[in-house]
């Protein structure tokens, strides 16, 4: 049974790469028909942030990430936040001194920063084990004095000599890291919680998890994992393995890291995060406007396509078509502007009805409101082919809802004379006649009128959009005089007139 597992630690707002790696597990249990669970991975509780995890869940919500099982609505494997499970973690790590895959560590925070003060590249590792504090290097009767007498301690793994550990990652097929050249990390820390190494592999086996897909910069930990799950005698059980490509910059230079956003004029963060600190808000991808289905749909071929060109999928589509065979091992490069894109094709894709409450949110924010519905909808549909966000519709279509008081007179003044005048006056008074008032039976009606006054086609369309617009600006005139509708056209064509 497919079992993944979303395992974000709660230290502030969740980063695009987060999200693809939530979205990834969640396509590829739907796609199996197996289930997604959310587990809060708090064991540094140094790194605590208060509201993170409140986020995570609304952002996995907006997203229509659902988990099956989380924190708030837990399954049969809880806890779900590891601070809540940490009775569970010592037994492990005790059993693996008592086997001889890990040992106590005595020296203090301080004797080691100490040492890697004269040593910048100390590790803790085969090479000095011996000579540190430690169940290895000092006698049994002294470690037991010492966990006794109850000296602060930790337990590191004993990471083998010379040995490779190698496995078939999903994405990046066979992998291999010389375990000389990883250094002893520590499975429990002083104050009895578990690190991340141990929590993740305890809680993956207790929580039955079958495919763990994270971000690429787990891959150098991966190896420690597997030495864990086999030194627990779990390696029958363990999951099969994918890391995820790096988002990387839009110039390719290195992985998108939280800070880029602020530098490169873009959101990185999925919705706006608050800093319960400094209250410093970074805007985030909800905020600036973009749909979640097209948040979705670009963090989806960020790293994966289907074998064809195309680009636009929606969830559904995604489900279906998930595979990790064509996840690409290589980085995938952010591009902002092709991100806008998505939202465009999106917002020109979804239903009016579907977006109408937020454009009446726009229109509320510029004062504008009882509006029918039904003329709203009908404005939307003309101007939903130019709008990137939902508040563009604001700038492309606000002279749908409030009469100009800005004229660009410059654009027909100079060439502005009594028959033109004389023209629009006749015209404002013919429309009222007017039976049918639809840009059809308007187009030859007003072309009509000009042919019988001499002049040209091009002389007065432009002043006519001016005098309902202000401006040179927006879709076709005869389709806005319709939706103005005929008091609405008249009224602005007498307040135009000088
Ligand atoms: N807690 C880790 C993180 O914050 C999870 C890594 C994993 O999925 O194993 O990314």
């Amino acid at each position: 049974k497919v079992r993944v597992r979303f395992a974000p630690s709660p230290t502030g707002g969740l980063h695009l790469g987060g999200v693809r790696t939530a979205l990834f597990n969640y396509l590829y249990a739907r796609h199996h028909g197996g289930e997604f669970v959310l587990r809060i991975e708090d064991t540094d509780q140094t790194r605590f942030v208060p509201g993170a995890e409140e986020y995570i869940n609304e952002c996995l919500e907006w997203c229509g990430l659902t988990p099956d099982e989380t924190p708030n609505k837990p399954g049969e494997y809880g806890p779900y936040r590891q601070s809540e499970r940490k009775a569970s973690y010592r037994q492990y790590a005790e059993q693996l001194v008592n086997d001889g895959f890990a040992y106590y560590a005595f020296d203090t925070a301080e004797e080691l920063d100490a040492r890697r003060k004269e040593e910048p590249n100390f590790r803790y590792s085969h090479e000095n084990r011996l000579q540190l504090r430690n169940s290895l290097s000092l006698t049994k009767e002294e470690t037991t004095k010492l966990l006794t007498d109850g000296h602060p301690h930790t337990i590191r793994i004993k990471m083998p000599l010379e040995d490779t550990v190698s496995f078939e990652d999903m994405i990046r097929g066979r992998v291999a890291f010389e375990t000389s050249l990883i250094d002893d990390k520590v499975l429990l820390k002083a104050d009895g919680m578990p690190t991340y190494h141990l929590a993740v592999v305890v809680d993956d086996k207790a929580m039955e998890i079958s495919h763990v897909f994270r971000g690429e910069e787990w891959l150098p930990s991966a190896p420690v994992h597997i030495l864990l799950w086999e030194y627990l005698g779990w390696k029958d059980k363990m999951p099969y393995w994918a890391h995820l490509p790096l988002i990387l910059k839009p110039d390719g230079n290195g992985k998108l890291s939280k800070r880029d956003g602020d530098r490169l004029g873009f959101p990185v963060y999925a919705m706006s995060w608050t800093d319960p600190k400094s209250g410093d808000v970074t805007k985030g991808f909800r905020e600036m406007g973009f749909l979640p289905e097209a948040f979705i749909n670009m963090l989806a071929v960020l790293g994966w396509n289907d074998g064809t060109e195309q680009e636009i999928f929606s969830i559904e589509e995604l489900i279906s078509k998930f595979s990790v065979d064509r996840v690409s091992k290589a980085g995938a490069k952010f591009d902002f502007e092709k991100a806008k894109w998505f939202n465009h094709e999106w917002i020109k894709k979804t239903d009016n009805t579907e977006i109408l409450p937020q454009i009446e949110g726009v229109l509320n924010q510029h004062e504008v409101t009882s509006r029918p519905s039904d003329y709203v909808l009908k404005v939307l549909a003309l101007v939903k082919e130019r709008m990137t966000f939902v508040e563009d519709f604001w700038e492309q279509a606000s002279f749908f809802f409030t009469i100009p008081d800005i004229y660009d007179v410059d654009a027909v003044k100079p060439k502005w004379n009594e028959n033109k005048t004389a023209f629009f006056q006749n015209i404002a008074a013919e429309f009222e006649t007017m039976q049918e008032w639809t840009a059809i039976s308007l187009e030859p009606f007003f072309k009509n009128k000009v042919a019988d006054s001499g002049m040209k086609i091009g002389e007065l369309m432009m002043p006519f959009r001016i005098m309902l617009v202000g401006r040179k600006f927006g879709p076709d005139v005869f389709q806005i005089a319709e939706r103005l509708g005929k008091d609405e056209v008249i009224k602005r064509i007498e307040k135009a007139l000088p």
